[in-house]
């Protein structure tokens, strides 16, 4: 590990363009989950900071030079972003790796380089958010002469807040497209993951984007709620769980501003038995596993047709059992710990849970006693039922729970049996049977003969309990620009 890593960045709040310490002094510790040893102690933003920032904000919105910046020039900061992502990704991807457990490999070839992409794509489309004309007729004037069109302009103020699962690629997907749209920002990130935050505001910083133009507030829930409940933001782009999802929506009452949610799920993997055997146990080990089964999209309810249900559970099990735990900052390492003590915990009553409920565990769900930090093996179970709760609540840990099915039509029907709705993968070889089931998904995104896809050019997000509005791609610029309607009278 780079030594310098940690002692060479700020660990204050970014308000107003300054590094500073909260105005109350508190602070909090960040750990290494790996070993449950203190990584650094970082300023933490109470109402008061929270406060400074927004007036911070107001002025850099309805004064400051981003919001008036040219469309060219904005792209080529937000590009210059990316550039120095690059330039920084292996000390970025140390940092997160760290900060969160995530494995090396996935952090340096999976976060990263999607972070970089998010600031480039969007770049892209600074010089592309534009409005229409239209051919009005005015029935209660129709001689009236009118020149309507439509332009979209920034929302203001947009605070982002953000989970630890993919820290960076969280705050990418709401930096980048919310900068594009002429927008300035609070960041928050999740407290248990803020150090790669700063260290990007940094080189936000390098890359010429103007102060205050993005802040960032380091805290927990209280600095979340602050921020909601504040009536100078216009707009909360949140990511997180469903639960916080539906208070957000009630705080953020105060001044009706603008929400988009990002949130939980429980996704379906359904597996025929014409599917590849291999390829598909390698799917539905990444498809519950990936990021420790940390991951909104986990494929952690995997329905397999009943005859491949036996060979399919026998093959996951023997891939868990042979999985190395162990620091991500080990190349030799494949799965890394738990974010937490309390996640660690809060997975180990699921994996109880499922045993109490009647369900059979294959593997895993113990604490390996070799290793110091949260982790937890992961664990497979086999005669689960669709009421029991590792099959219907989203646990965010490494426990897969599989289902048998028969029938397309009874595989359809239990996979839509859920408040969730974010993603579902399909493995088949059959062209008709996999159009009839991905029109029938109730999901945001469905993955066919493969899973965990995401790309800055595609819209992620989830139908039902799993979100309103779709971050990435092209939708995301409807996310961050409110549309003026402009009349002018000809005659
Ligand atoms: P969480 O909801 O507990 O916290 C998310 C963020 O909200 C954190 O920054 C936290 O400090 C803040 N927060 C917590 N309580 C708050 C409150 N009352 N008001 C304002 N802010 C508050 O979620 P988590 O445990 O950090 O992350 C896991 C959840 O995130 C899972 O449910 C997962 O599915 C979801 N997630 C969804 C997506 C997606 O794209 N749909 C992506 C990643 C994670």
């Amino acid at each position: 590990m780079n030594t310098r890593l940690l002692s060479s960045h700020p660990k204050k709040m970014w308000i107003g363009g300054k590094w500073v310490d909260s105005v109350e002094g508190k602070s909090f510790q960040t750990y290494n989950p790996a070993t449950g040893e203190v990584l650094a102690e970082v300023s933490q933003a109470t109402a008061a900071d929270v406060d400074l920032a927004v007036k911070a904000a107001r002025e850099a919105f309805d004064k400051g030079p981003w919001p008036r910046m040219n469309p060219a020039e904005k792209a080529k900061i937000l590009w210059k972003i990316a550039d120095l992502i690059e330039k920084n990704i292996e000390e970025l991807a140390q940092l997160e790796t760290l900060n969160s457990g995530k494995i090396i490999r996935e952090a340096r070839y999976g976060d990263l380089p999607m972070v970089a992409e998010n600031f480039r794509y969007f770049a892209g489309w600074t010089t592309k958010i534009f409005g229409e004309t239209f051919p009005t007729t005015t029935p209660y004037a129709p001689k009236a002469q009118t020149f309507t069109y439509t332009v979209r302009e920034p929302i203001g103020v947009v605070a982002g807040i953000v989970p630890w699962n993919f820290p960076l690629q969280m705050a990418a997907w709401k930096l980048a497209p919310a900068l594009a749209c002429g927008n300035v920002v609070l960041l928050k990130p999740a407290e248990q993951t803020p150090l790669s935050t700063l260290r990007l505001a940094e080189l936000l910083e390098e890359a010429g984007l103007p102060p205050s133009t993005v802040q960032v507030l380091p805290g927990g829930p209280e600095t979340g709620k602050a921020l909601v409940l504040h009536k100078g933001v216009d707009k909360i782009s949140f990511t997180g769980s469903t639960e916080v999802g539906r208070e957000i929506v009630k705080m953020s009452a105060s001044n009706l501003k603008r929400v988009s949610l990002e949130l939980g799920g429980k996704s379906p993997h359904i597996i025929f038995a014409d599917a590849d055997l291999d390829t598909a146990v390698k799917s539905a080990y990444m498809g519950a596993f990936y990021n420790q089964g940390q991951c909104c999209c986990a494929g952690s309810r995997i329905f397999v047709e009943k005859k491949t249900l036996e060979p399919l559970a026998e093959k996951l099990m023997e891939r868990a059992k042979k999985v190395r735990l162990g620091p991500g900052l080990d190349p030799n390492t494949q799965m890394g710990p738990l974010i937490s003590e309390e996640q660690r915990k809060r997975v180990e009553d699921y994996v109880e849970s499922g045993k109490k409920e009647g369900a059979k565990l294959l593997c895993g769900g113990d604490r390996p006693a070799d290793l110091k930090g949260y982790f937890l093996k992961p664990s497979v179970f086999v005669e689960v039922q669709d009421e029991m709760r590792i099959a219907k609540e989203e646990i965010f840990g490494p426990v897969a729970a599989l289902l048998p099915f028969e029938s397309i039509e009874e595989v359809i029907q239990r996979a839509n049996a859920t408040p969730y709705g974010l993603a579902a993968g399909v493995w088949t070889k059959d062209i008709k049977k996999a159009f009839k089931i991905t029109q029938a998904l109730r999901a945001g995104i469905v993955w066919v003969n493969t899973f965990n896809c995401a790309d800055p050019t595609f819209p992620w997000g989830g139908y039902k309990q799993s979100g309103w509005d779709r971050e990435t791609g092209s939708e995301a610029i409807r996310l961050y620009t409110e549309t003026k309607a402009v009349w002018i009278d000809l005659n």
